[in-house]
């Protein structure tokens, strides 16, 4: 246990460093307030003594009135200090706090490789670390240090003044104390482990939750009426967590009840005790409400450091969890890597497969096996083959969205492993299949993160057969899409956001351009006038084309055809239509529906 607590020390005080660092101000003055709002009881455990003291001596008024001014002054100023720093400037600074430690948490998860991001293990790791903050771990893990050292200061002080009247009752009390704390750790230990249990749950009930209120199911829940279906699963889910809190509870609440028992025999015999003092002579009447008072104190501050150290070890689950996902990096941004080398003509790469084969899951099926082929610069590829054959995959290899099990991909001869990453991915543009624009402006989707050029979108939106659209729009290109980030957003149809996302594709003016089902959603005559366009605009471009409609590999240079997890064949049409009997297998399943 011991062991298990130091662990859980360093990772609190981990966290407070990173905390101190973003915000040092915030930190500190967060600790001066804790430790003036646990040492302020004292004033109102003497003072207090001091003036029944003065009435019951007869002493002079304007003694008792000082003595009662000082204290009202000590508690306005208490008060004041409270409202203005406690209430405003540390609630806004903390909940500010906790935005931009949200913030980082998202930025990491946009930084991971695709294979760790799609791990149940890394998103339940992003939950916990979310959980870490709305938990508001912030404040706990600031006021922890400064309020236990406080609250010791505070035991010292009480069990001085205490010791005043009675060693025995101290010693009483101090027994008694640890004996509630070795129940209360024990029953708060248990609880740290079932807190985290219950946490693995949530990340359950928060799915269900998001497909209930986001939109990835909105029409599907209408038109098959599932939100009663899938309320069935929150309930089952938090009738689970209600399960394991009433098991846990069982177990502890005869220990709880013994708990009770001891700590209130303990204050009212010290009451008592006191009240039979004063009775004797042996204490004034002040002394007995101030004693009073410290026992009350004492048992307050000793349960407050045993909740820290409850709140260390949770803490530190919490803590763990949110260090886990922070620490996570890319496999594959590796630092200082250099660029591809520019080469005369800046459109002209050439990659190749050697002997690639490449598997999503470890120890799953290998998706594609043992490619070997050229991509010579300036070609239009159309990659065909059945469903889940492996196309998609291919495109995610070429963007090294994923590096193969064995084999090497290269790009004009070296290794694609061999360059920094982003200066590789640059030279691609892509509409991937499961393409989406997001709610930021027309402009924002378009250009993204690069400087906007008006005349050349006027001319892409043109030649995608866009821009009249946009001429209707009374903002143009600042018109927002959707209405998550503006109530006047335009929703656009299917066809309308696969435009915006060709032209997202041709703005970046990359040497190769990947298009993954780019058609999908637009009609046949469309498709056609923007199939043209994208070739026209192809030129000198090498590009990959996926699409299930058969007109693809006559329009392309080359047919890449993927069959048997493998690229079985390379060439044009006809080469491949006249050799490789599965192609023509395939081809001819299909042509005799356009017959
Ligand atoms: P295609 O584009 O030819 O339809 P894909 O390349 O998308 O096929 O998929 C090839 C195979 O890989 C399929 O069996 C699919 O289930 C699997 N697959 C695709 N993406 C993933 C992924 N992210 N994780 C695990 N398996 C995947």
């Amino acid at each position: 246990l011991f062991k298990r607590f130091w662990d859980a020390c360093r990772l609190n005080f981990n966290y407070l460093g990173e905390l101190f660092h973003e915000n040092p101000a915030f930190v500190i003055i967060s600790w001066v307030t804790t430790t003036i709002q646990t040492l302020f009881p004292l004033v109102n455990i003497i003072l207090p003594k001091l003036v029944i003291d003065a009435v019951i001596a007869g002493g002079k008024a304007d003694h008792v009135v000082l003595l009662v001014l000082i204290l009202f002054a000590a508690n306005a100023a208490y008060g004041l200090f409270n409202a203005f720093i406690s209430s405003q400037y540390l609630a806004v600074r903390g909940s500010l706090s906790c935005m931009r430690f949200l913030t980082k948490i998202s930025r990491k998860a946009a930084e991971l490789d695709l294979a760790q991001a799609e791990r149940k293990e890394t998103r339940d790791k992003m939950e916990m670390a979310r959980n870490v903050i709305y938990r508001g771990i912030h404040n706990d893990i600031i006021q922890l240090v400064s309020g236990t050292i406080s609250a010791l200061a505070m035991i010292a002080t009480t069990i001085g003044l205490l010791a005043s009247a009675s060693l025995w009752i101290v010693g009483a009390i101090v027994a008694t104390s640890v004996l509630c704390t070795v129940i209360n750790f024990r029953i708060e230990r248990d609880n740290v482990d079932l807190e985290c249990e219950n946490e693995t749950i949530m990340t359950q009930l928060n799915y269900y939750e998001a497909v209930l209120q986001g939109k990835k199911f909105i029409k599907e829940i209408r038109l098959y009426n599932l939100g009663g279906w899938i309320e069935m699963r929150c309930k089952e889910t938090i009738d689970r967590i209600r399960k394991n809190i009433t098991a846990k509870n069982r177990k502890w609440s005869g220990w709880r009840a013994a708990e009770s028992l001891v700590s209130n025999t303990m204050n009212y015999g010290a009451y008592l005790t006191y009240a039979l003092m004063a009775l004797t002579g042996t204490i004034t009447l002040g002394d007995f409400t101030m004693y009073f008072q410290a026992v009350s104190s004492f048992r307050s501050n000793f349960n407050h450091v045993l909740s820290a150290f409850a709140k260390v070890l949770l803490n530190a689950e919490y803590i763990r969890a949110y260090r886990d996902f922070m620490d996570l990096s890319s496999e594959m941004i590796t630092a200082s890597l250099p660029a591809p080398a520019a080469t005369a003509d800046t459109d002209a790469h050439t990659i190749s497969f050697d002997d690639v084969s490449f598997r999503y899951v470890q120890d799953g099926p290998l998706v594609l096996e043992h490619v070997s082929l050229t991509i010579a610069p300036h070609q239009v590829y159309a990659i065909v083959g059945e469903n889940g054959s492996g196309k998609t995959t291919f495109l995610n290899l070429l963007c090294r969205f994923y590096d193969p099990v064995s084999g090497t991909i290269r790009i004009d001869g070296q290794p694609i492993q061999s360059f920094d990453i982003q200066a590789y991915r640059n030279y691609f543009g892509a509409i991937f299949q499961k393409f989406d624009n997001i709610s930021f402006t027309l402009a924002d989707n378009i250009a993204l993160d690069h400087p906007f050029d008006a005349s050349t979108v006027d001319t892409l939106m043109q030649n995608v057969g866009m821009l009249d659209y946009v001429n209707t729009l009374p903002d143009r290109y600042q018109t927002y899409l959707n209405k998550d980030l503006d109530d006047d957003g335009v929703m656009l149809s299917g066809g309308q956001n696969q435009r915006i996302a060709i032209a997202r594709a041709f703005y970046r003016n990359a040497p190769f351009l990947l298009l993954d089902e780019p058609t999908s959603a637009l009609d046949p005559m469309a498709e056609d006038a923007l199939i043209r366009f994208i070739l026209s605009q192809a030129a000198g471009k090498t590009v990959f084309y996926v699409s299930h409609r058969l007109a693809s590999v006559h329009i392309a240079d080359k047919v890449l055809y993927i069959h048997n997890h493998t690229v079985e064949d390379l060439g044009t049409h006809k080469e491949i239509y006249a050799r490789n009997e599965s192609y023509r297998a395939f081809y001819d399943a299909q042509a005799k529906y356009f017959k």
